[in-house]
């Protein structure tokens, strides 16, 4: 007798844990600092199976040299102003580059990046009922006029500066996930994220840690750009992926701070990272560039009662792991 019916799968493929809780996961801008130290957390859940997607602007293969042909693994060249069709369960929407110098290289991608690009993830994640976490920043909140800074807080941002490209850019990607979630039911979460650092920053990629580690190690004087009585809070970036998997996981839509609220000014930073790893290097006061916000601290009360969450890694702490890195990537060995 002959049946035109397929066999049925084996069970063990049918019904096996793996098959049912296996939970899939987009990471656009996966190949970047912090999405590359996200990469490496999620993996860790052997019920993971991690997709990122990258167009490698900022952001470099190498980051994610320890995954690549892993079978939980995958990773796709791709450019978020284009449509992406995955299918997945949860999207952590990073791509976007973050550093000023890169930011305002060519500003109207980077508005594209941001809105048109989370319009796409967005339609990814209304087709495929997907639940989808935005990295926003502490940037929406411009030269803020509040201290320290609360989700309530509206912001001070110019709308035409240099910096408007990353500032309102995100700002309308902050307004866009809320539409689709008020108007199509999309699972939502936002991040706010406050100044980052840790290893695999780019070497040269301007913020502030990164400069300043990199010229220390390479014995040229620290650049603080005028006044240097600005300040900035920074978190550690395992702080910082911990914070960004229990937003995901939890049931807030956010936004939520997440940033580290120790605060120093350039100068105590410059002091620090002089202290700490070459003594005798120099510190030049340098020209500034335009609409430097004048301070910036998270207030984190919401991640705490929320999330449960606070950063760990104290600036002293964090600093010498960066330095190891840099180190590692320049080929400067400890005297
Ligand atoms: P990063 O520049 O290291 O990473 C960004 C990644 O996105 C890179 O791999 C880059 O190649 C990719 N990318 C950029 N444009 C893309 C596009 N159009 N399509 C596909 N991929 C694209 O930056 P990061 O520090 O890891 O920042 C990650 C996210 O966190 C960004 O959304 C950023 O705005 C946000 N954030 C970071 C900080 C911080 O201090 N690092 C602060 C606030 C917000
Ligand atoms: N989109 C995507 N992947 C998908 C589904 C949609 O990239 O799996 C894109 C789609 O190309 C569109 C955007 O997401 O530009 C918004 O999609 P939506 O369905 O919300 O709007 P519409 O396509 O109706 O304009
Ligand atoms: N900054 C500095 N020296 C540098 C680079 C940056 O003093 O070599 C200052 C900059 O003026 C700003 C702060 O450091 O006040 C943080 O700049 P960064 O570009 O790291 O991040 P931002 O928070 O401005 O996005």
């Amino acid at each position: 007798k002959t049946t035109s019916k397929p066999p049925p799968l084996p069970s063990p493929l049918r019904f096996s844990k793996f098959y049912q809780s296996n939970m899939r996961i987009l990471v656009t801008g996966g190949a970047g600092f912090i999405g590359s130290h996200l990469v490496d957390k999620l993996m860790e859940n052997e019920k993971n199976e991690v997709i990122v997607a990258d167009n490698y602007f900022t952001g470099s293969k190498d980051n994610l040299k320890k995954w690549i042909g892993h079978p939980r693994f995958e990773l796709i060249r791709h450019d978020v102003t284009q449509p992406l069709l995955v299918e997945v369960d949860q999207i952590y929407h990073l791509a976007c580059p973050a550093s000023p110098i890169f930011y305002k290289y060519n500003p109207v991608k980077t508005i594209k990046t941001n809105v048109i690009g989370t319009l796409n993830m967005l339609g990814l994640a209304k087709r495929v009922g997907a639940r989808i976490l935005l990295t926003s920043t502490s940037e929406v909140y411009g030269d803020p006029l509040i201290h320290p800074q609360p989700e309530t807080y509206w912001g001070n941002v110019n709308p035409i500066g240099v910096r408007s490209c990353y500032d309102e850019g995100k700002r309308v990607a902050e307004t866009l996930m809320f539409d689709y979630h008020r108007q199509h039911g999309i699972e939502i979460r936002i991040a706010r994220i406050f100044n980052t650092y840790g290893p695999r920053m780019n070497i040269d990629d301007g913020r502030v840690v990164s400069n300043f580690i990199a010229q220390a190690l390479r014995g040229e004087s620290l650049t603080v750009q005028k006044p240097g009585t600005q300040t900035r809070s920074f978190c550690y970036v395992s702080d910082m992926v911990d914070g960004l998997i229990r937003l995901m996981e939890g049931e807030h839509t956010g936004p939520i701070n997440i940033g580290n609220p120790g605060e120093f000014t350039m100068v105590e930073l410059a002091e620090t990272v002089k202290e700490l790893i070459k003594p005798d290097v120099e510190i030049n006061m340098v020209e500034n560039t335009p609409d430097d916000p004048r301070q910036r601290k998270p207030d984190i009360t919401k991640a705490k009662e929320l999330l449960g969450w606070e950063p760990k890694v104290k600036l002293r702490d964090g600093l010498p792991l960066m330095e190891e890195d840099f180190r590692l990537r320049l080929g400067i060995s400890k005297e």
